[in-house]
C-alpha cells in the first residue's frame, strides 16, 4: 500500500442560478495491497467528498453543476463581468463613437431589404 498526493483546481458553475466559484484540492491517492485505488479529497486541511461525483452549489444548494478547467470562472469574472470602462474617459467616449459607426452600418443594409420588402416605410 502506497499513497501519492496530488492537487487538482477545478471551476464550477450552478446552471440553476449561475453561481461560480473555484476550489484547489488535495488528493491522496492510495493503492492498497489488493491494488484498489482509493481517493480522499481535502479541501483547506479537511477531508471532504469527491467534488466530481456530488458537487453542490454553495448559493443555492442545486446539484446542476457543470465542472470545467480551472480558471474559467475568474476569467469570466475578470473579462465578461468586469465594470468596463468609466464614462469620464477619453477611451468609453471614442469606442462609444466606434461602436454607433458600426451600427449605423450594420443596419443600413437591414433596413434597406426591409423597405423593399414592404415591411418597413421610408422615413
Ligand atoms: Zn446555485
Amino acid at each position: 500500500m502506497h499513497t501519492e498526493y496530488t492537487r487538482r483546481a477545478y471551476s464550477f458553475v450552478c446552471l440553476d442560478c449561475g453561481h461560480g466559484w473555484e476550489a484547489e484540492y488535495d488528493i491522496h491517492v492510495t493503492v492498497d495491497d489488493e491494488t484498489r485505488i482509493i481517493a480522499t479529497y481535502h479541501l483547506d486541511g479537511r477531508a471532504v467528498p469527491s467534488p466530481l461525483q456530488s458537487p453542490r452549489c454553495p448559493a443555492c444548494e442545486s446539484r446542476k453543476i457543470r465542472i470545467m478547467r480551472p480558471g474559467r470562472v475568474t476569467t469570466a469574472h475578470r473579462y465578461v463581468f468586469a465594470p468596463g470602462l468609466a464614462k469620464t474617459t477619453a477611451a468609453y467616449w471614442l469606442l462609444m463613437q466606434v461602436a454607433m459607426i458600426v451600427g449605423f452600418f450594420t443596419a443600413w443594409p437591414v433596413n434597406g431589404w426591409l423597405i423593399r420588402a414592404g415591411w418597413k416605410e421610408r422615413m
